[in-house]
């Protein structure tokens, strides 16, 4: 009977720990998907980086405020 109750235990026990790595490995996963999603290119020197520190300007994306300005002083 103890045995059995241990056996129990333990199976509760590592289901447990296999749905927590599961839930980890699908959250990182998706983590990586939203970063990739939302990579830009400056339209003045082409270089890519992530939309939260990019200038949003005229539609268009720029590293910097001085690129920003450069290509609407150019146009
Ligand atoms: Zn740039």
């Amino acid at each position: 009977m103890l045995v059995r109750l241990i056996l129990l235990v333990l199976l509760v026990v590592v289901v447990m720990m296999v749905m927590r790595r599961l839930k980890v490995a699908a959250r990182t996963s998706h983590t990586r998907k939203t970063v990739e999603a939302q990579t830009v290119r400056c339209a003045h020197c082409q270089v890519y980086l992530p939309s939260n520190e990019a200038v949003a300007r005229h539609g268009q994306h720029y590293c910097s405020a001085a690129h920003a300005d450069a290509a609407r002083s150019r146009a």
